[in-house]
């Protein structure tokens, strides 16, 4: 028997009134949270109870539990790593896609969710300029979009050096020589060993974390064999970009694959005042993107986008007798099954939230939201800039803003003092050897106000920190303080 249709009705109407106070409190609640973990484990200690709570109350207790030790990343003047907020539309989808619990593989099984997927898809491929060709898979996460778009740049790669790749396996096989910019996001590397590659070949970068296209291209020359090239679109610290167009030639040279990692920055190529950053980037064969972070959907959801679907399709296809082909015609692949696009089998329709966001902001809304992160880190650097003893080290040319406060002992008490605060929450990360505060803007709702708020915030950390210690100065040769910087506190993978 099915579950009787109220079955759930207290239960949810207990999440949406949670969820609604939650939101609520964005505005004043202080950024952090504010226990730690190790507080909440002391509470919440104890095995699982005998008896069974009605679902109602089950989430009462969840949300009194989890309040104190929730961090408002959705708010305004989070800022932390590089962490988007949710669109109201994308939200409810959101919620949406778990009442329906499709299992979102089979184009045939769920068609409703397959189609809204290929649709987000396309409309992605259109706002960023890429070819219509391209193979979308929804993943969770830009790590996983990577993994797609290398895992199908070595099988093509060594399927042109004449391996068979799925027969023979890796061992044996010719060097797959992977190249990546010296400031590549840690994930690369994560998943260059997921793949069995190895190492990469780590090319120089610029004062902006650019990869340097001559560098490459010497690197290149100096060896031979099936090569990947993996590019950055949106460097964590600067936000800059690498020059796609001349790495991309030069790889060309060499018959190498091209992926590149844009998991914020890919969106410059969204709007006509950033897509220049970007100029090439549609001639690489992978890319990898965030739809979490830059168009504020919820966790988790990443978008690998491959140029060639026969490639990523013989990657991630299952031939098994239960699951239904969804086979194009000779020549065209046809839309395939959302499971030959990625690594799960099983996944929740992940890629109907980017579709509620899209449709909520239309093509006007998603070019202002790009530019709109990006005009407020612009008046946060020039706000901070006008703070005595504040330098901002990076060109702000996207999101992504370093500041120093002299030096690295007072920067790290400005940051303690900012986070302890609670009106805005920047993490702390180290950068062209100097600790630094850097503010990643991500949130469609930071306004004006915010950044206000935000400047005021700084300004009083200033002021605390240097009250708390009258004797610093901005020595950059002072030696470094005992107290953990909160990037060892934390971890700045993002
Ligand atoms: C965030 C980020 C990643 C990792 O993405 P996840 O969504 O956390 O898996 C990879 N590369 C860059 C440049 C990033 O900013």
């Amino acid at each position: 028997m099915s579950a009787q249709p109220d079955a759930y009705t207290a239960a949810l109407d207990r999440a949406l009134l949670h969820a609604h106070a939650w939101l609520a409190s964005l505005p004043t609640r202080p950024v952090g949270p504010r226990v730690d973990a190790d507080t909440l484990a002391a509470v919440s200690a104890g095995p699982l109870p005998p008896s069974s709570c009605a679902a109602a109350d089950v989430i009462d207790e969840l949300a009194a539990f989890a309040e104190p030790g929730l961090m408002a990343m959705p708010s305004g003047r989070f800022f932390g790593w590089v962490i988007g907020g949710t669109l109201p539309a994308a939200l409810a989808a959101d919620w949406l896609v778990t009442a329906w619990d499709q299992n979102a593989g089979m184009r045939f099984a769920t068609p409703a969710t397959a189609v809204l997927e290929e649709t987000a898809a396309a409309w992605l491929l259109d706002l960023l300029g890429l070819s219509a060709g391209a193979d979308v898979g929804f993943t969770t996460g830009a790590t996983m979009a990577n993994f797609v778009g290398l895992a199908a740049g070595r099988q093509w790669v060594l399927e042109r050096a004449g391996w068979d790749l799925d027969r023979d396996g890796l061992a044996g096989s010719p060097r797959v020589r992977v190249f990546v910019g010296a400031e590549r996001h840690d994930v690369i590397d994560l998943v260059l060993r997921y793949l069995g590659l190895g190492a990469p070949i780590v090319v120089d970068v610029d004062r902006e974390g650019r990869l340097r296209p001559d560098a490459l291209a010497e690197l290149l020359e100096a060896g031979s064999g099936p090569a990947i090239v993996c590019l950055q679109a949106g460097n964590l610290h600067s936000g800059a970009s690498d020059p796609m167009g001349a790495a991309i030639d030069a790889a060309g040279q060499h018959g190498a694959w091209v992926h590149v990692d844009g998991a914020f920055g890919l969106w410059a190529a969204v709007s006509p005042n950033y897509r220049d950053q970007l100029a090439g980037v549609e001639r690489a064969d992978s890319w990898a993107t965030d739809a979490h972070k830059t168009l504020n959907v919820p966790y988790d959801c990443g978008v690998a986008i491959v140029s060639r679907p026969e490639v990523v399709r013989r990657v991630f296809g299952v031939h098994t007798s239960y699951l239904v082909a969804a086979d194009g015609a000779p020549g065209n692949p046809g839309p395939g099954n959302p499971f030959e696009k990625v690594p799960e089998l099983s996944r929740r329709a992940r890629g109907v939230p980017v579709w509620a966001a899209l449709r909520s902001l239309g093509r006007a809304g998603t070019i202002a939201l790009v530019d709109g992160l990006a005009a407020n880190a612009r008046a946060l650097a020039e706000g901070l800039c006008s703070l005595p003893g504040v330098e901002v080290l990076n060109e702000v040319v996207f999101t992504q803003v370093c500041v120093s406060f002299g030096s690295d002992e007072r920067t790290r008490r400005v940051t303690q003092q900012l986070i302890a605060d609670g009106s805005a929450w920047m993490s702390g990360s180290r950068w062209h050897d100097r600790d630094i505060l850097r503010i990643s803007v991500s949130n469609w709702s930071t306004d004006a106000t915010d950044v206000a708020l935000s400047l005021a915030a700084v300004a009083r950390a200033c002021a605390g920190a240097d009250a708390a210690n009258p004797d610093a100065d901005a020595d950059t040769t002072r030696p470094a303080a005992a107290s953990p910087h909160p990037s060892q506190a934390t971890n700045d993978r993002d």
